[in-house]
């Protein structure tokens, strides 16, 4: 009993992290299938296929409490059109990674609806939901094994072929050649290390393999350095292309080209619009510019005092 108790007490620890960080949510869901907050309706079926293509993901009127007593979100209302790109921004604990745990539903929400292609997420399979959606997380945990295990997680029974085309569009193929056993080097906690910058681009080369109509990206908060972070939005912006793609931003640059940017502020959103409109209104979002303008970091979020978001 105490055998089993202790791994699973720990898998239930990592799976609290984990969870809390967005990060290979997948893996842990195969993991820890039974720790599941949320089950499937009676007679639910599956989200997949979307009848006629359409990834239109819609929050109406979303209120959600992790706790009772601490409503997190308050009457949030959004819709991202098939194949288009919301930006979410705000300060930290603002709310923003909530409403990417509520798409992918690890919980459900206690007032309102999120819905996909029309379809309320509560109303179908769990697991078809996740299968529609692929994260990129801010920090990817690559398993101890092989760089080609590592990119073709996404989509088991991949071929060589593909794993290396999708490493090409995430650009991240010349690294892994020039590493010494290339595909096969071991990475991880016990092989190679690889940088922030290296581990989101396997991160997109998984998720472009996995091709699911629905993206979510939870971009990194430390900073890489600027050439690098030019890249990786470029590579994103690919990875997008024709996706109803949900940007969790830390750095203005990300979302100037969003269809609608979301301004969060304690799971409210106070101001919505293009980057065009935001800044022509002057309100919290213009400011926001102006102090990125100002560092000339590219940083969303001000550290503290009366401007911080
Ligand atoms: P950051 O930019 O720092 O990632 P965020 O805007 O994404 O922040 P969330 O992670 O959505 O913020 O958190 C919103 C609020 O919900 C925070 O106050 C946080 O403490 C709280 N919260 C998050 N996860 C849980 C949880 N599992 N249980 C209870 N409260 C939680």
């Amino acid at each position: 009993m105490i055998q089993l108790y202790i791994p699973l007490n720990f898998l239930g620890v990592l799976y609290r992290e984990i969870k809390q960080s967005l990060t290979d949510l997948e893996k842990m869901f195969v993991l820890m299938d039974r720790e599941r907050e949320v089950a499937d309706a009676p007679g639910a079926t599956s989200l997949l296929p979307l009848p006629g293509g359409d990834a239109t993901v819609r929050f109406e009127h979303v209120t959600f409490a992790y706790e009772p007593a601490r409503v997190i979100l308050h009457d949030v209302s959004f819709e991202i059109p098939s194949g288009k790109t919301v930006a979410v921004v705000g300060p930290s604990g603002s709310g923003k990674s909530t409403l990417a745990r509520l798409l992918y539903r690890f919980y459900d929400v206690q007032q309102g609806h999120i819905t996909i292609g029309g379809r309320d997420v509560r109303q179908v399979q769990q697991a078809s939901v996740r299968r529609a959606i692929g994260i990129v997380p801010q920090d990817t945990v690559l398993f101890n094994d092989t760089v080609e295990y590592n990119i073709a997680y996404g989509r088991p029974g991949t071929t060589r072929a593909e794993v290396e085309e999708a490493a090409r569009a995430a650009r991240i193929h010349d690294f892994i050649q020039g590493t010494p056993k290339g595909y096969q080097t071991m990475v991880g906690e016990r092989g190679l290390k690889l940088s922030g910058g290296e581990k989101q681009r396997v991160a997109i080369a998984r998720t472009l393999l996995k091709d699911p109509p629905i993206l979510i990206f939870d971009e990194a908060t430390s900073a890489l350095d600027s050439a690098n972070e030019r890249a990786i939005q470029a590579e994103l912006r690919s990875a997008a292309q024709g996706k109803t793609t949900l940007v969790i931003a830390h750095r203005l640059s990300t979302v100037i080209d969003a269809h609608e940017i979301l301004v969060m502020d304690a799971g409210r959103v106070i101001e919505r619009g293009t980057h065009a409109q935001l800044l022509a209104r002057g309100g919290r979002y213009a400011q926001m510019w102006r102090l990125q303008q100002e560092s000339g970091e590219g940083a969303v979020e001000a550290p503290s005092g009366e401007l911080a978001m």
